[in-house]
């Protein structure tokens, strides 16, 4: 009897294993496959000069005052017209709001819908305490070690001026486009984007713009980030995350701490607070990780790929592990980050009132109205008032896959990152291009930037550098990008 069951067990196991092989293996790889990219004609190293040079103007845009560094941006605008003749002498540029630069590359075909390119003027400032940290003037523009250094390098002159030295060459080379192109340089992203890119967005509405699809700034190609994936991952950001802020108040009566009540007005804020941290919005694989997984499943190797590939069976382990990094589980969940909570002044005092703070970065899915429900609902007290943030915003449309725009960025990618795997990815940050849902379906957020995990912290941070042949694929990825949909005149 006992063998019997134990044979039986055997045998169930033995199905199991051959049923996850089974949805393992015919999960094909949906990789492009593309020629690579032909060699760049220009000299790179001048490049990277040209691009380090750019590092001494220091484009720090201010949420307060909209005119702060004016004359650095005018600055970086002489530079891009000393630097870049033919660009300047074919697309009509405009100035839009303080210094948002709008470039228009008229296409041959009238009837071929324009598409955009983005890119960001302004920078973070360095944070106060950390100069000394940095290993170059941050704003020295330093070519050392194979590297560009300094504030922007990263974020984002070099998105910036890797367009402007692509369609430079193109320009020098004859090309024109078949269909228009916009260059988007916004002057604020860093402080909201809406004195930039936002009005470049109304004004292409109200000229009748309808574009084809938008690139921005975004995710990159990671390098040894995923786990169980040995190539580099070029993720193309299809969405980004919502932003959520709520204001909390509670009043009671102030009282003398000599004779507290059961419940006093900050333990009443904190147990609710508790409550909502304990009350997680609900996760799940679907949706963009859902995509981002299912693309990047058939290119992994053992067990990972295995528990990928069989998510039907997998998925409540799967997300349990990606649910312990704070990063992944970014990507599963509407995030619940509880960020200030003041009270009380003097330690003999009950104060009569508690005000806190949270902040959510919403999933698209989601919205702030469920957000705000949820949030209520999780507290449990009807005394907590509830504000939301002016500055709120929805999470963006998610882009499609199936699109021209999609596939354009893909095959550059392929072409010029050869060994990189392609999938779609969900940003959890903010960029510009979220202005642009009024003039497109299509938005995609994709830095061609290798990183590996210790690179991550350089982005708004200490010892920002580019590779000078990270440098070149830039340049080489717009080229294709373009030139992919570009025909010779
Ligand atoms: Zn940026």
């Amino acid at each position: 009897m006992l063998k019997r069951i134990l044979l039986g067990v055997v045998l169930l196991m033995a199905a199991l294993a051959a049923v996850l092989a089974v949805g393992t293996w015919r999960t094909p790889s949906r990789q492009m496959a593309v020629a690579p990219a032909p060699q760049l004609e220009i000299d790179v190293q001048a490049a990277a000069r040209r691009l380090a040079a750019a590092i001494a103007f220091r484009t720090v845009s201010s949420q307060e005052d909209p005119a702060l560094n004016s004359a650095e941006f005018d600055k970086l605008h002489v530079y891009l017209a000393q630097q870049f003749p033919k660009v300047h002498a074919t697309l009509k540029k405009e100035v839009v709001g303080n210094k948002a630069l709008l470039f228009t590359w008229a296409g041959s075909d009238p009837n071929a819908k324009p598409v955009a390119l983005m890119a960001h003027q302004d920078m973070v400032p360095i944070a106060p305490g950390t100069e000394a940290a940095w290993s170059v003037d941050p704003f020295g523009g330093v070519v050392k070690d194979g590297y560009i250094w300094g504030r922007g390098t990263l974020d984002n002159k070099s998105n910036l001026f890797a367009q402007m030295e692509a369609i430079e060459l193109l320009i020098g080379k004859g090309y024109t486009p078949k269909q228009t192109v916009y260059l988007v340089m916004g002057d604020d992203e860093e402080v909201s984007g809406l004195r930039g890119a936002q009005p470049i967005a109304q004004l292409l509405k109200s000229r009748g713009v309808r574009l084809d699809w938008v690139l921005d700034e975004g995710l990159l190609v990671f390098d040894g980030v995923l786990s169980g994936l040995s190539k580099p991952a070029a993720l193309i950001g299809l969405a980004e995350k919502g932003y959520g802020t709520f204001f909390l108040s509670l009043d009671t009566a102030p009282g003398h701490s000599s004779m507290p009540p059961a419940r006093t007005a900050i333990g009443s804020m904190s147990a609710a607070l508790a409550r909502l941290e304990a009350n997680q919005m609900p996760g799940a694989i679907q949706g963009v990780a859902g995509q981002m997984f299912g693309t990047l499943a058939p290119e992994m190797s053992g067990v990972n790929r295995v528990m990928l590939s069989n998510l039907w069976l997998t998925a409540p382990l799967v997300k349990s592990q990606l649910e312990k990094s704070a990063s992944s589980n970014a990507m599963l969940r509407t995030t619940t980050a509880l960020t200030i909570l003041q009270a009380g002044n003097k330690d003999n005092v009950l104060p009569g009132h508690v005000d806190a703070a949270v902040n959510f970065r919403v999933l698209p899915g989601d919205t702030l109205a469920s957000v705000e429900a949820h949030l209520r609902e999780a507290l449990a007290n009807d005394a907590i008032q509830i504000k939301p943030y002016q500055g709120n915003s929805e999470p963006s449309p998610v882009s499609p896959t199936d699109s021209a725009g999609y596939r354009s960025i893909e095959q550059a990618v392929r072409q010029v990152f050869g060994d990189a795997i392609v999938a779609p990815g969900l940003m959890t940050a903010a960029t510009d291009s979220r202005h642009f849902s009024v003039v497109t379906d299509a938005v995609y957020r994709f830095s061609p930037f290798r990183v590996k995990s210790e690179d991550l912290a350089r982005f708004h941070g200490t010892n920002e550098r580019l590779s000078i042949s990270n440098y070149g694929e830039m340049i080489q990825f717009y080229r294709q990008l373009l030139s992919n949909s570009v025909q010779p005149q």
